[in-house]
């Protein structure tokens, strides 16, 4: 995303493009207890791990469901059927993602899977640049690559600068790779993409770039950004059946060893006279979808990238910087609480908000706003530890304990999408503000590490 694309996002919320209402979603009625007595509609504010099903996705694997058929090589109707639903998936993801003609599209489980993909597909001396503050599924696959670890930026242009000096001087004739992430899983900021793919590109690198955050609020181009690659989960994208994606060029996929060995990847297999088994590996996205595929998993991402585009981003995009800049303004009038940020205030963002409340135990503080509110964050590290050092470094003191000693490097993360409702927002900060001018209501205590309520009982 480059800085012009990442302003465009920032400002589609003011400009004429009118907020939709919040796309339904399942799970959007179900009533959770409150320790406190009572039951509440629950307010799924942890997006960035995983959004609820799109309900339109569901309807349609549910349509789906009685024509389900082995794929690729059963002769009967709903083999065929399936096997052309299959397929069809593959086409949609890729115009959703507006590949490249030549590009290949496989399917895989998740991001992180995408990504150990890529990292076995590297050729053999690449150099692999990844910021520090990547997440893990970004941060690691590249351990038998030669690694450089990038410093944390604190500006988009720092990024590209610190990106440039790091390439500089390679040769150019070498393979090599950039990693980097569209949005921020921590801070939901938006990275300088298409900057970094310029830079990357002007010293014969390549680049993967991890939209696992992005995609879900935001188009993606491959062509616009110019990424060798993409890689992005089903279940951060509405559609949690165990489906990811990897797009992109397809030289070195074709080069590469296939990363499952079995049937679908091979063409042909034969027992040489020496007793040996030769294999003839598939050239197209097959060679790397070795077993039988995850149909209903690719439908749905293919539903999801449907149901996103007819819903239109642009007010997608309006009604969530809506509800973004509302939980900022929010979370700014509360003294107590620090908003983790690395490129400032200004910087353009999806729904994804982190911070650390003085004196409070993140984990207690995320347990409150559940058991007290029905409210579902996520507290801990996001599987970002080096980002999240780098960002608590100049946080606030957290309370020492909840029951026992607590970690202090910890933060918590309100995250929302296209299916949240103001209400859930307003709940949110209306909690934040009575636990911090009040404290909570119930007594908690930790258990296996994490704070949990005390039962009435003592058990
Ligand atoms: N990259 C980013 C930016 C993420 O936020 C996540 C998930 N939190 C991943 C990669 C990994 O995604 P998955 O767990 O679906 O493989």
């Amino acid at each position: 995303m480059s800085v012009a694309t990442a302003t465009a996002v920032r400002t589609a919320a003011a400009t004429e493009e009118p907020p939709c209402a919040p796309l339904p979603v399942l799970g959007r009625d179900v009533a959770v207890p409150l320790v406190t007595g009572g039951s509440v509609t629950y307010a799924a504010l942890d997006y960035a791990a995983s959004a609820p099903a799109l309900q339109r996705v569901w309807d349609d694997v549910a349509a789906y469901a009685p024509y389900y058929g082995s794929v690729h090589r059963g002769a009967g109707h709903l083999s065929q059927l399936s096997t052309e639903l299959f397929e069809n998936a593959r086409r949609t993801v890729a115009a959703f993602l507006d590949c490249r003609p030549d590009d290949q599209l496989v399917f895989t489980r998740s991001t992180t899977d995408s990504l150990n993909l890529l990292a076995a597909a590297l050729p053999a001396g690449c150099e692999v640049y990844v910021f520090e503050t990547e997440h893990h599924a970004a941060l690691l696959p590249w351990q038998s690559a030669r690694l450089t670890v990038l410093d944390a930026p604190r500006s988009p242009r720092q990024a590209v600068e610190t990106l440039e000096r790091a390439l500089a001087g390679r040769d150019p004739h070498g393979p090599a790779l950039v990693c980097v992430t569209g949005a921020s899983n921590v801070t939901g900021e938006l990275w300088p993409v298409r900057e970094l793919a310029a830079a990357a590109h002007a010293h014969g690198a390549r680049i993967v770039l991890d939209a696992a955050q992005l995609a879900p609020h935001h188009p993606v181009s491959v062509r616009d950004l110019d990424v060798d690659w993409v890689a992005f989960s089903g279940h951060k994208l509405y559609a949690p059946f165990g489906s990811g994606v990897l797009a992109g060029r397809a030289d070195w996929l074709r080069a590469a060893e296939p990363y499952l060995a079995g049937g679908g990847a091979s063409r042909r297999v034969t027992r040489d006279t020496d007793g040996t088994v030769a294999v003839e590996w598939h050239d197209s996205a097959a060679r790397h979808e070795a077993g039988s595929p995850n149909v209903i998993g690719a439908y749905s991402i293919a539903s999801a990238c449907t149901a996103l585009t007819e819903a239109g981003f642009a007010s997608l995009v309006a009604r969530e910087q809506r509800l973004i800049a509302r939980v900022r303004a929010g979370l700014a009038e509360v003294p107590q609480v620090t908003v983790l940020s690395l490129f400032g205030d200004d910087a353009p963002r999806v729904g994804v908000v982190s911070f650390v409340v003085e004196g409070w135990n993140s984990s207690h503080f995320a347990a409150a706003l559940s058991a007290e509110y029905g409210i579902g964050v996520r507290d801990g590290l996001f599987c970002a530890h080096p980002l999240l050092r780098t960002l608590l470094g100049t946080a606030p003191a957290t309370e020492a304990e909840c029951g026992a000693p607590q970690n202090p490097l910890s933060a918590l993360r309100v995250s929302f999408g296209a299916g949240t409702p103001d209400e859930h927002i307003d709940r949110f900060l209306t909690a934040v503000r009575e636990l911090v001018t009040h404290g909570a209501r119930w007594t908690y205590e930790t258990k296996d590490g994490r704070c949990v309520p005390v039962q009435e009982d003592g058990n």
